[in-house]
């Protein structure tokens, strides 16, 4: 590279760093970049291939993976759907935002990032699950399924009306929004479509073209499946999400779902019927029953993963073929973590790694580096951030998380987070999950059940998995003594109240199931 050249892109990387460090928007080219956010519920990233997974294949995730940037440390601040959701749409934690569970109504005439993208010019759209109770704001158009929503023939509600739509809802999720972008948006500006699965959320039904998909496989098992929760603190043993405990009839798929036409029943039937009936004639227990639940429950669960990778294929072939890929970031990503049989365990919400760690990936064919990976601690608490940087907007000063922009142009700043706050708040509740904040470093993790008052902490390095707390090891003393002074600093800085102890029972909403009724 020529002399000048070299000088002048050396003074433009010390542009864009003071700059970011002031917290102002990194200069993005012009036009600004579209943004399609793909966003799944409940998705591992050891269920998508580009992230190593040994079970499963994900060829369209991992085509993303590819061509753009994969964050191998993302992390959530509360990993349970809404509270997600809210921290994703405002840049907070969710003491700040209200979304503390699964129970709150979302306020939507709080500031969130698709509003300050429609000021800063952009069309937005949402399609596909929204689970915020309140009507979504911010938006141009939006059609989202009511609640959960189903797997099959969902009611998809708009700004003025609720229609059934027949078929798999993952494929219809990709219909409306292909004919959103091809139909009914202004090609003259910039858009934001928020693409947001049900997929790969309970009861984990899969879909026409995945019904017996892995039929002759035996997906390999976690080493911790069988975990005793010794050598933790107490909440570990109580939690009601065992695999071999916990899961019912109609998540094993003993029952067919009741909303099924008859033609998708007759299907649905053709797969399942002769599996149940040879459990029935040859009755299991013991841990041998608990292996066969695993089987059925990880099985159901990637063959819904496989229709989501379908499925952004599709979206990502639209996008190559219109010419509209080159210039549109494109993210795929979930609300948090999974337990894919990991400490016997289904479901998310605890600080563990399993469901604290989410997916990242990012593809920016005019600006992110092909086959990037970042170790960065990132979170989903730097996506409103992320986006209004990409949009050139201004980033409120007041927000939890920071742009990853630097982090995709391969400037990651100097000052960059090496520690990360979390906070789980819903208990009681379904899956008697104690509530608990805590702090991870690189390194180590600190858990405090405040409810409880019980401690853990873990010597990431040591035990990955997680299954002995180092807390009264005389050895880790200091450890824990500069692990709480961080805590304390982090709650301090983002202002979290003392008084966040409510008190109940906790209670369970299904009933596991234990095989056949007799006769
Ligand atoms: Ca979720």
């Amino acid at each position: 590279m020529p002399r000048p050249l070299r000088s002048l892109r050396s003074l433009l990387t010390l542009l864009l760093l003071v700059l970011a460090a002031c917290g102002r928007p990194t200069p993005t080219p012009e036009p600004p970049p579209n943004i399609v956010f793909i966003f799944t519920d409940d998705h591992s990233a050891r269920a998508i291939s580009a992230y190593g997974s040994e079970i499963n294949q994900t060829p369209n995730i991992d085509r993303l993976a590819a061509e753009g940037m994969r964050f191998a440390n993302c992390f959530v601040t509360n990993a349970i759907c809404a509270p997600s959701r809210a921290t994703i749409l405002t840049g907070l934690y969710s003491h700040a935002n209200g979304q503390l569970t699964n129970q709150e109504t979302f306020d939507g005439s709080q500031r969130t990032f698709p509003k300050l993208l429609q000021e800063a010019g952009y069309q937005t759209a949402l399609i596909g699950k929204w689970h915020l109770k309140s009507a979504p704001t911010g938006f141009d158009h939006w059609q989202v399924l009511i609640g959960q929503g189903p797997y099959y023939n969902p009611p998809i509600r708009t700004a003025t009306d609720t229609t059934v739509i027949p078929g798999y809802t993952t494929n219809i999720i990709t219909d409306l929004s292909l004919d959103w972008l091809q139909n009914q948006r202004d090609p003259a500006r910039p858009f934001m479509l928020m693409v947001q699965h049900k997929a790969p959320h309970r009861r984990w039904e899969p879909g026409p073209d995945h019904l017996t998909l892995y039929d002759d496989q035996t997906i390999p098992i976690p080493d911790t499946f069988f975990d005793d929760y010794e050598g933790r603190a107490s909440p570990a043993a109580e939690a009601n999400m065992r695999i071999d405990e916990n899961l019912t009839a109609l998540d094993l798929k003993i029952v067919p779902p009741n909303n099924l036409t008859e033609e998708q029943l007759e299907a649905w039937n053709a797969a399942y019927g002769p599996k149940n009936e040879a459990l029935r004639e040859r009755p299991l227990e013991g841990e041998e029953f608990a292996r066969w639940k695993y089987q059925r429950y990880i099985k159901d669960y990637l063959r819904t993963v496989a229709s989501v990778d379908d499925n952004i294929g599709r979206l990502l072939d639209y996008l190559d073929q219109t010419g509209l890929a080159e210039n549109t970031v494109v993210i795929y990503t979930s609300d948090q973590g999974w337990y894919l049989g990991e400490h016997g365990w289904y479901d998310k919400r605890w600080m563990y790694e399993e469901s604290l760690r989410t997916p990242l990936i990012v593809r920016w064919p005019a600006a992110v580096e092909a086959g990037a990976v970042s170790y960065d601690m990132v979170s989903n608490v730097d996506f409103a951030a992320t986006f209004l940087d990409l949009a050139g907007a201004t980033i409120p000063a007041d927000l939890h998380g920071r742009s990853l922009k630097p982090i995709l142009l391969g400037q990651a700043p100097d000052d960059w987070r090496d520690s990360f706050y979390y906070h789980y708040y819903e208990y009681p509740a379904s899956h008697c999950v104690q509530r608990h904040y805590g702090v991870r470093t690189e390194r180590y993790k600190l858990i405090y059940y405040y409810l409880v008052d019980e401690w853990e902490l873990f010597d990431l390095h040591e035990d990955p998995d997680e299954l002995t707390s180092v807390y009264d090891d005389p050895a880790y003393a200091d450890v824990v003594s500069d692990l709480k002074a961080e805590l304390q600093r982090l709650r301090t800085e983002l202002n979290v109240p003392d008084d966040d102890r409510p008190s109940g029972d906790c209670t369970f909403d299904a009933e596991g199931w234990d095989g056949f009724e007799a006769g």
